[in-house]
């Protein structure tokens, strides 16, 4: 394809005479002819076929080669076949030659026949006759050929004829070249083609204004005048912006960052320019950058505060959960940092809390909302800041963003004892030394100290001292002794430490030390009581419940304490019944209080024995402090004061931030008052009931925690609730629950759900294990269950258990094996552990020690409780579905929704033509939205129970 010739000769062109010149004089002659637009055509032509040795020669004008290396001369002729001319075979021709002459100066006539050279022999490819003359058609042969390399200024053609009939009827001479091109930002020049036929001729282009090289940018030019093999490019600068292979300025309000961007872009959010060519767009005031923001990011600023923080204590744990701020500033690089300070109470000074406490998972750079804080001190009052920064909140250097919590820990036992040292040792004795445990968490008041002979476990002996050593004699030389050491505090005990192995010396050793004698030394080997024990069990024909090796300590002592042997070293509960006289009990567990001390402010509850109050009490030296009092109305029996104040007598064995907290009585004056901590959010299920899905998993998780650890005391110390229920148990400001409830007759008198059984006794039926409904066998396992239906119902946010099943529907089911279908939306780790606590045998159900290590396992790890149990499952155990969704049992809307307590919603759903159970179960949450439930935990509740129904509808009914 010859894309740009350029002419250097067009016989068809020229007006006027051509002027080339022909010798001898009678060869070729000019004829001069118009075509059918009547321009002149010049025709050189020759026919001198009948004559011998011709030898005639047109040479043309001088042709300027402007440079040219290599032109094409296009030749149109037309040629007499001499086959149609009569006679002149002999001498006619059918080719004649081409020559060419190169010259830097006009030569004219000059030019000698050997000076040129020969481009080639021309023949035509159609000839004509005689017969196409008649008709006139002309055969117009059309042939080109090139020459090069010319090297000087220009040339002379030269057309040799020998002997033919030849009509040229056009000569034209041309060369080829690529053409200006810009190609890629680069502008390439014209470029004449080479000398050479095959030759490509490499090119630079030259970046257009306001770009760069990427790769310096070359081209090809061919032969044939045509641009190839494009190689490197150049580039806008940045600042502009490619437009028809231009490089155009990018305006105000827009910029290009650098030569890889695509085009000139708007200004993000938050930032401007108000210069062409910007590379960059400047932030607004109070707007910020980061070095590594890519320059199409919105300028952004710090976060607002966190918002809505809480925190839920544990003993010396506390768990911090906030929400996201407000405003983000526009980033999604959002940490967290907590700041802690350790401040007194009157004074509110505050220090930094130093290397107190650990951060779950850490301290700073917190991705998630929430934290644990564990190991803090005991009592303490600290003031965490929750700060919030981003990514530019450095570059801002504005007030910190924080929100803050003021935080008491709670009392908690010491830390197990970690250093334990043998001392001196003879073939009788064992001295033992140790150190402080290292979070004592309070004063320690003594240490109890466990030792028995190896393998020989049941059988063990308890020391306890105030001091930090002692001597164990009375042993066996050359036994292996093993022995563990826990604190006392005020908060109770601490855990055991590990078992440590020392051996007394062999028999033949000298024995020559005395053996030192504990400081409160009472030292009772138990192993023969223990046997007493069980015989006892065995004789009466009752069995425990649990096989002898299977028994736990916590469990002995417990055992004794049923026995009413009180081991030295164990603090058990006392029952007050033991006592002759009731009121010794009370004042040997309880405070007396000056009723003048006590404000009553107002009624907050009914108890069994008369009002409940709140109010204040102010002691001497002491700082007021909100109370609640119970009293006992007028008129009272000997026997009720006794029941009232027996309350007391078991309240006051009890010192854990689990367990209500009894300030003191009342009894010198009238009326006669029980004093205790306020609960300020008052009972359990009351409270959830209010507060219908308003917490998060981790929130009802430490409430259960809380319960957990208070029944973990209990059982430790002995005592058996018998009542534990939601109703049971209160809840603080801090949403820290305690267990209450500890009348001696509450579960014959004062507690509504109590029902008489079979055998006489009145027992709460829903929270009660079988065992103990069957044959009142109550231990902590029954506890345990009840336990599990506490957390029923507070993952179910106060459901009553079983609904409105019938008592005695509930035995029966619980007898076959049903058990409670897992509240909406409860996390499966949760649903397992209630199971667990619901195990028939009694001995399978977890000890509330291992309940407390689970759930704070949980807490540590929330994501362990996102997994819910899905719907199927939630039916799929249960089976007393009375009062259950979409098993058909429901007719109508207005039914169901009262079951799911949404029956606020009846008339909205009735509106709305939700009128029948089938167009219920086709209902999405936008359908809920539209209808008017705007609450997301109404929302949550409602799809709940249609997913459920749906699950219902297709596996049909569900046994009952
Ligand atoms: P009780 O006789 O212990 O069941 O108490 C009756 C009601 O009084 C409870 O259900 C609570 O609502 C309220 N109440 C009892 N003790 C307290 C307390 N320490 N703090 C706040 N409210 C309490």
């Amino acid at each position: 394809m010859i894309l740009c010739p350029l002419n250097l000769l067009d016989s068809r062109a020229v007006i006027g005479d051509l002027g080339w010149i022909a010798y001898p004089k009678n060869g070729w002659e000019e004829i001069g002819e118009v075509d059918e637009n009547y321009s002149p055509i010049h025709t050189y032509q020759v026919c001198k076929v009948m004559e011998n040795n011709q030898n005639n020669w047109l040479q043309t004008n001088w042709i300027l080669n402007e440079g040219a290396q290599r032109v094409f001369i296009e030749l149109k002729f037309t040629l007499r076949d001499c086959n149609s001319l009569p006679g002149g075979l002999g001498t006619c021709k059918e080719t004649f030659n081409m020559y060419y002459f190169e010259s830097d100066d006009e030569e004219g006539r000059n030019v000698r026949e050997s000076q040129y050279t020969k481009i080639d022999t021309i023949a035509a490819d159609e000839s004509f006759t005689e017969l196409d003359l008649g008709d006139r058609v002309m055969k117009l042969n059309t042939e080109v050929r090139d020459v090069g390399p010319l090297s000087k200024k220009g040339f002379y053609l030269a057309f040799q004829d020998v002997g033919a009939c030849i009509a040229l009827v056009s000569v034209r001479v041309y060369y080829k070249k690529c053409p200006s091109v810009i190609r890629n930002l680069a502008l390439f020049p014209d470029t004449i083609t080479g000398a050479d036929s095959s030759q490509l001729l490499e090119v630079s282009g030259s970046c257009v204004n306001n770009s760069v090289a990427d790769e310096p940018p070359r081209m090809h030019c061919s032969a044939e005048g045509e641009w190839l093999v494009p190689i490197g490019k150049c580039m806008c600068q940045a600042g502009f912006e490619e437009k028809n292979n231009t490089c155009q300025v990018c305006r105000p309000g827009f910029f290009r960052a650098s030569t890889q961007s695509l085009a000139c872009s708007k200004c993000p959010p938050h930032s401007y320019t108000h210069r062409d060519a910007s590379t960059a767009c400047v932030c607004e005031d109070g707007y910020f950058r980061r070095d590594s923001d890519p320059p199409n990011m919105a300028c952004t600023r710090p976060p607002s505060a966190p918002r809505s923080a809480i925190s839920n204590v544990n003993e010396t744990s506390v768990f911090l959960e906030w929400l996201s701020p407000a405003d983000t500033g526009g980033r999604k690089d959002l940490t967290y940092n907590i700041i802690c300070k350790k401040c007194s109470t009157d004074s509110q000074l505050c220090e930094e809390c130093g290397n107190h406490g650990r951060y779950l998972p850490q301290q700073t750079g917190l991705s998630n909302t929430s934290v644990m804080v564990v190991d803090l001190l005991a009592h303490t009052n600290y003031t965490f800041e929750v700060e919030v920064v981003n990514g530019v909140s450095l570059l801002a250097k504005l007030p910190r963003q924080f929100v803050t919590l003021n935080v008491t820990t709670n009392q908690a036992a010491p830390s197990p004892i970690s250093i334990v040292k043998k001392g001196k040792t003879t073939k009788n004795s064992i001295g033992v030394s140790w150190q402080e445990p290292d979070r004592p968490n309070g004063i320690i008041l003594e240490y109890e100290i466990k030792y028995f002979e190896k393998g020989q476990e049941t059988s063990y002996t308890i020391i306890k001292s105030k001091d930090t050593e002692i001597t164990a004699d009375g042993l066996k030389p050359a036994s292996v002794y093993i022995f563990q050491i826990r604190a006392r505090t005020a908060a109770g005990y601490g855990g055991f430490s590990r078992r440590f192995e020392f051996e007394t010396s062999p028999f033949l050793a000298a024995s020559s030390d005395q053996s030192q004698v504990p400081i409160i030394a009472v030292s009772v080997t138990v192993g023969v009581i223990l046997l007493a024990v069980v015989t006892g069990f065995l004789l009466s024909g009752r069995r425990c419940g649990y096989s002898k090796a299977k028994q736990d300590p916590e469990e002995e002592k417990m055992h004794f304490h049923n026995g009413h042997i009180k081991l030295p070293g164990v603090r058990t509960y006392i029952d007050p019944h033991t006592y002759e006289d009731p009121n010794q009990a009370v004042h040997e567990f309880a405070k007396e209080i000056d009723a003048s001390c006590i404000t009553i402010e107002r009624v907050i509850g009914a108890g069994e024995f008369g009002e409940v109050c709140s109010g204040r009490l102010k002691l001497p030296g002491k700082r007021e402090i909100p109370v609640a009092i119970k009293t006992l109305k007028a008129g009272y029996t000997d026997k009720q004061r006794r029941d009232f104040l027996g309350e007391a007598s078991i309240m006051g064995q009890f010192d854990h931030p689990n367990i209500i907290h009894l300030e003191g009585v009342v009894t010198k004056s009238k009326p006669v008052m029980i004093v205790t901590e306020y609960m300020e959010n008052g009972s359990l299920d009351t409270f959830l009931k209010k507060n219908d899905g308003q917490f998060t998993v981790i929130q009802l998780v430490g409430m259960l925690r809380g319960i957990a650890s208070g029944m973990r005391y209990l059982s430790d110390m002995g005592f058996v609730h018998r009542d534990l229920a939601a109703r049971n148990t209160l809840v603080n400001s801090n949403l820290v629950c305690k267990v209450s409830d500890f009348g001696l007759s509450r579960i014959l008198e004062d507690d509504p759900e109590a029902a008489y059984t079979t055998r006489g006794g009145k027992i709460p039926i829903r929270w009660t294990a079988p065992e103990a409904i069957a044959f009142r066998k109550f231990t902590s396992a029954s506890d345990v269950w009840s336990y599990g239906i506490v957390m029923w119902e507070v993952m179910s946010y106060g459901e009553r258990p079983y609904w409105e099943m019938s008592n005695q529907d509930v035995i029966k089911a619980v007898e076959e094996g049903y058990r409670l279908p897992g509240p909406m939306d409860c996390p499966a780790a949760l649903y397992q552990l209630m199971m667990d606590c619901w195990q028939k045998d009694r001995n399978s159900r977890p000890k509330f020690e291992e309940i407390v290590s689970i759930l704070d396992k949980l807490i540590r790890n929330p994501s362990s409780l996102k997994t819910l149990i899905n719907a199927s499952n939630r039916v799929s155990n249960i089976l007393v579905e009375h009062g259950s969704l979409g098993n058909c049992v429901f007719k109508s809307v207005d039914e169901w929704l009262e079951a799911i307590k949404m029956d606020r919603y009846t008339e909205h759903f009735m509106e709305n033509g939700y009128n029948s159970v089938d167009a219920v179960a086709q209902m999405t949450a936008d359908d809920l939205r539209r209808v008017g439930v705007n609450l997301a935990g109404h929302q949550k509740k409602i799809i709940s129970s249609i997913q459920e129904m749906r699950v219902q509808m297709l596996n049909g009914t569900v046994p009952v």
